[in-house]
């Protein structure tokens, strides 16, 4: 088990105001008041998944016997936070796992996905602690992580390209399958 990390909301309400003091002409009006605290206690939402470990969620595991037809989950809407930017990155992710004895409950699947999420990430490796996590917790012949994104750091700042979509993918042990061939797999995650 994981120790759980929360963050000092006293000091990064401290910190905002700091912030907002030097990008504001009149930092003290009224608008700004309250917004030191409203943001400290957001990024306690927003970062809840911060010293979690995301396989510790798929705590619903059941035993199917000998099963090896795929199980996909597709477009689960999630919101992560770009940790070069701090501006949030968001779209849809899907897997699909080929179970070896045991299946997972889906919602766990989507909760290891949303603790993976509500940290400072980039998309890369959100997909791979996702697909880790399924491993680790469902021991699955394949797992296959598929995530498409946009990134605000990309819309509304620097290069500008609202409407685009990042997308990363992390397979693992896929080379195990017998009933399913690695093409067959991807295609299941496939538009
Ligand atoms: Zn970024």
């Amino acid at each position: 088990m994981t120790t759980l990390h929360k963050i000092n909301q006293p000091a990064v309400a401290l910190a905002v105001g700091t912030v907002l003091k030097y990008i504001d002409e009149d930092s003290a009006r009224e608008g700004l008041w309250n917004t030191p605290d409203r943001v400290a206690e957001m990024y306690g939402e927003l970062f809840a998944g911060v010293g979690k470990d995301p396989a510790d969620e798929i705590d619903a595991i059941f035993s199917e016997g000998v099963t090896q037809d795929p199980v996909v989950i597709r477009d689960i809407p999630f919101y992560s936070m770009c940790e070069h930017h701090l501006l949030p990155f968001f779209g849809s992710a899907s897997l699909v796992y080929v179970p070896r004895r045991h299946i997972a409950g889906i919602s766990k699947i989507a909760r290891a996905l949303d603790t993976a999420a509500r940290r400072l990430q980039v998309q890369e490796r959100l997909t791979a602690q996702w697909a880790d996590a399924v491993m680790r917790r469902v021991y699955p012949m394949a797992v296959v992580c598929r995530i498409e994104a946009e990134h605000l750091c990309m819309s509304m700042r620097g290069i500008s390209k609202p409407g685009h979509k990042v997308v990363t993918t992390a397979i693992r042990a896929i080379d195990y399958t017998d009933g399913y061939s690695r093409r067959e797999i991807l295609a299941l995650l496939a538009d």
